[in-house]
């Protein structure tokens, strides 16, 4: 997935947040340590309320002025090459295509969330929260967070997902799917009841890339705010591939596999690879946030 080199990337719902001095522990704390958190939080919802606090919020200036320095420097090329900048081109492009599918769909007008890019810790309306926690929605403030180390530390690096930047569009895309759910009122659901092969919480992630999926089918053909063509340029069988590869990493039994524990569906709360794949692609070929009744579906 490339975006059009000259797009024009000014402006947007993106900021640096507030990193903290926790910096050790957070990614370098070791394999066992990182997956066993990813099980309960990755690509969650709220870290505030399974109770963590891991002592962010000390305040990072200047990892927050180099963060807010390189979002004002984005451009549609530095997004295919660049986290940051992907991350920033990936919410400009997701607000096209919800902003002109949720009014068409649904009849709701699109209310853009605002993303917060840190290093190391951060402090949420959820709590703070390190970046062990992988990405994540918070209700509260109604904002996406990302260390934009995860990536290449922990999803392509530990879990196997892969190193394309096209991993890191569909987090964001999977974090705004989390935010629609905020506005649909469904994302209750999960902490409803929150562990097991088909629970509510299991319902809710693959309903996340259900409508992550959705983004990457208007990608290409969704016209960039003020202009006649997309922000998204191409997005290839390569790069589907990828996306379904990242999936499949993130499923709940391939975590546990890495991780060394048992295969154990009792504990799941995000789906396994084969259901992370089959809604991914259910949103991607059909759509429509109907094909995404994650609730209704048999799993
Ligand atoms: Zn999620």
């Amino acid at each position: 997935m490339t975006f059009r080199k000259d797009a024009d990337l000014s402006g947007g719902s993106v900021s640096g947040g507030r990193g903290g001095g926790r910096r050790g522990m957070a990614v370098g704390g070791g394999v066992g340590g990182i997956v066993v958190v990813l099980v309960a939080l990755f690509l969650g919802v709220d870290p505030g309320q399974l109770g963590l606090d891991t002592g962010g919020g000390q305040g990072d200036p200047q990892s927050q002025s180099r963060i807010d320095q390189r979002l004002e420097e984005c451009t549609g090329e530095m997004a295919n090459t660049d986290t940051i900048c992907r991350i920033k081109a990936t919410t400009i492009s997701l607000e096209d295509v919800w902003g002109q599918q949720l009014p068409q769909q649904t009849g709701m007008a699109w209310e853009q969330p605002h993303t917060t890019i840190f290093e190391g810790s951060v402090s949420t309306a959820c709590g703070a929260a390190s970046s062990d926690v992988g990405p994540f929605y918070c209700p509260a403030d109604q904002d996406v967070y990302m260390d934009p180390s995860f990536f290449d530390q922990v999803l392509a690096g530990q879990l196997g997902g892969s190193d394309d930047l096209v991993a890191t569009s569909y987090v964001v895309a999977h974090e705004f799917g989390h935010h629609l759910q905020n506005m649909f009122g469904d994302l209750r659901r999960s902490q409803q009841d929150p562990q097991g092969p088909s629970s509510g919480a299991v319902r809710v992630e693959l309903q996340a890339d259900c409508y992550a999926g959705i983004w990457f089918h208007y990608a290409t053909t969704t016209p960039a705010r003020g202009s006649q063509e997309p922000l998204v340029e191409s997005l290839t069988e390569q790069h589907i591939d990828a996306i379904i590869q990242t999936a499949e990493a993130i499923g709940d039994d391939h975590i546990q596999k890495a991780s060394g524990t048992r295969v154990d569906p009792s504990s799941w709360t995000h789906g396994s690879s084969q259901m992370r794949r089959h809604w991914l692609v259910t949103g991607y070929e059909q759509g429509t946030v109907e094909a995404c009744d994650t609730f209704r579906a048999q799993l």
